[in-house]
């Protein structure tokens, strides 16, 4: 990150306490990003598929909400988890990017620039959270996922998802002051919540906070992340050498495209001598 950065970094608390599943946020994120629904008609299939399944994150889907049954004081109940980018504040997409497609902004987004994306997909490999999505329908394909609608964060506006967030459950401001209020939250309440903000430590923290009343590992989080560390930080020995596996993958790969090539051209000939 700059060393000039003097923005504070903006962030979303996600009280799951608070979700009820009505998937507005999903809808505001395809209307804010102009893209297109499953079934113009049901809208609630963005998030619950026609066979009353959880819609998964794709090239077209930045963000969804997934309904799961979990138990919890011994008694199966419903809980609603939205899941997007997280928004790392050293993300590891970034950092295995050797075409420098990914930065981060002002106010802490992680933004993708498919203009400068060369397809390797190394980011969907490299981030702890599945999140980086590829348009494999395309001819030219780029990788897609949620751009924190960093331009309404530069405005100082709330992204499209929390803005429209009927119950609070999605708090938008500035990090550090999310994370105290997370905290106070939790304090207040300490028979309800578990006591972890998931995103204050896990891969070095994250813009994306989460609380809850349910373990995360049991809502689908990955529990066994870095804490206090970034993916960078702890795999700089195999980013550092990234642009050389691929560069060594690119010159083997043009090998053997030129190798195959001249084969071909040397039968032609020969096939050619034989015809004379
Ligand atoms: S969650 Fe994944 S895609 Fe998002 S910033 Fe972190 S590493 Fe990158
Ligand atoms: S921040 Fe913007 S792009 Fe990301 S999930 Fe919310 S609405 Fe979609
Ligand atoms: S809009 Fe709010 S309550 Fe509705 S699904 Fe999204 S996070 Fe949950």
């Amino acid at each position: 990150m700059s060393s000039k950065k003097t923005t504070p970094n903006k962030g979303v608390l996600v009280d799951l306490t608070k979700c009820v599943g009505c998937g507005s946020c999903t809808v505001a994120c395809k209307l804010w990003n102009n893209q297109s629904f499953q079934n113009p008609e049901n809208r609630e299939e963005e998030f619950r598929n026609a066979h009353g399944e959880n819609v998964k994150l794709d090239s077209n889907t930045w963000t969804t909400v997934e309904h799961m049954k979990v138990q919890k004081d011994g008694k199966e109940v419903w809980r609603y988890v939205k899941r997007q980018c997280m928004h790392c504040q050293d993300p590891s997409c970034k950092s295995v990017c050797f075409a420098n497609a990914f930065h981060i902004t002002e106010e802490g987004a992680v933004q993708y620039n498919p203009e400068l994306c060369v397809g390797c997909r190394y980011c969907m490999i490299a981030c702890p959270f599945d999140i980086p999505k590829y348009e494999w329908e395309k001819v030219m394909p780029s990788v897609m996922k949620c751009q924190f609608c960093s331009s309404k964060l530069a405005e100082g506006e709330a992204p499209a998802c929390a803005s429209v967030c009927p119950t609070n459950a999605l708090i938008f401001g500035d990090r550090e002051a999310l994370l105290a209020q997370a905290h106070a939250t939790i304090s207040a309440n300490p028979n309800l919540y578990i006591d972890h903000v998931y995103g204050e430590s896990e891969v070095g923290g994250t813009n994306w906070l989460y609380i809850s009343d349910v373990p995360f590992g049991d809502l689908g989080f990955p529990t066994n992340l870095p804490m206090g560390k970034s993916v960078p930080e702890n795999i700089h020995g195999f980013t550092r050498f990234t642009p050389f596996i691929f560069a060594g993958g690119a010159a083997l790969w043009t090998g053997v495209h030129l190798y195959s090539k001249r084969r071909h051209a040397v039968a032609e000939a020969e096939g050619n001598e034989k015809h004379d």
